[in-house]
């Protein structure tokens, strides 16, 4: 599919590797809606999440790569916000070709001491906003006869790993509805595809995973970011969000393929 000229629609769009997406995609020609909760936070969270103000500059961004967009704060957890946000992308680009459901979130803990509400938080954000979103977007996408869906995994939907059981779960949730969903809208001739990215620098690291492990471990988490990638990735280094966007316009482009996990991991989860 030639993304010149196309509409897309972006979760989680404010910064990290939801921004990365949204501006490749526009140097790919396309105009892109962008959508975040834009509200630092959301009442269980233990981090900060994105401002309207970083939403609004992503939207600059891409204006200034000449594509159109428009910035909408949504949460994806919510059905009636998910409804508006798509609403808003069809009167403003009159249709939509791309869904990529990026959102999420990320935590820590324990099994033993996993806080419930923090559990149901990550289930609600990882795996029922890519459902919402899917359901919202999908009637769009038929009407222009197709398109394409990125769902945003993990490396971790492929090994559950100690202190991050949730999360793992929800991203293995998220690759077996981009299975599901393939075949079931493969007829319609829309894609559904998955990424598995590897190990990104950005909130998630900063705020959550690095911290954990330099406690494990005994050292800041800026070293135990270092000493991680080096021992996870057969490259010995971490990705960048525009590894993640290049792999988003290859699946969007691509005419082919569908239900597959893409993973950019830098030779980390190899299968
Ligand atoms: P990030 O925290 O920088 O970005 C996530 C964005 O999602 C934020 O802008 C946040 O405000 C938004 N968000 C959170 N809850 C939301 C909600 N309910 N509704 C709408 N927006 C919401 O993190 P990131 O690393 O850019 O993560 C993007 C995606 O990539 C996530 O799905 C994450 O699980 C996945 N991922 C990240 C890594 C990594 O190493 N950073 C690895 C694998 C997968």
């Amino acid at each position: 599919m030639d993304l010149g000229g196309k509409s897309a629609l972006v979760t989680g769009a404010a910064r990290g590797i939801g921004r990365a997406i949204a501006l490749e995609l526009a140097r790919a020609g396309a105009d892109v809606a962008v959508a975040d909760i834009a509200r630092p936070s959301d009442g269980t969270t233990p981090y900060a999440l994105s401002t309207s103000d970083a939403l609004a500059e992503t939207a600059g961004l891409i204006g200034r790569a000449g594509r159109r967009s428009v910035a909408i704060p949504a949460d994806v957890t919510s059905a009636d916000d998910v409804g508006r946000m798509v609403a808003e992308v069809q009167t403003r680009f009159g249709g939509l070709d791309v869904l990529v459901a990026n959102a999420g979130i990320v935590a820590s803990a324990p099994i033993v001491s996993m806080d419930e509400a923090l559990w149901d938080r990550l289930f609600a954000v990882n795996v029922k906003g890519v459902f919402l979103c899917a359901r919202a977007a999908v009637p769009l996408l038929v009407a222009r006869g197709g398109g394409r869906i990125v769902n945003i995994a993990s490396v971790a939907g492929k090994t559950g790993r100690a202190g991050m059981v949730a999360y793992c779960a929800t991203k293995a949730a998220v690759i077996s509805m981009t299975q599901g969903m393939a075949e079931e809208l493969g007829p319609m001739n829309i894609t559904v595809n998955a990424i598995c990215p590897g190990f990104i620098n950005t909130a998630m690291f900063t705020e959550v995973i690095s911290p954990m492990l330099g406690a494990l471990w005994n050292t800041t988490p800026d070293d135990a970011f270092d000493r991680f990638i080096r021992q996870s990735t057969y490259l010995r280094r971490d990705q960048r969000p525009e590894d993640i966007a290049e792999a988003a316009v290859y699946l969007c482009r691509a005419d082919n393929v569908t239900g597959i996990t893409l993973t950019v991991a830098g030779g980390a989860e190899v299968h």
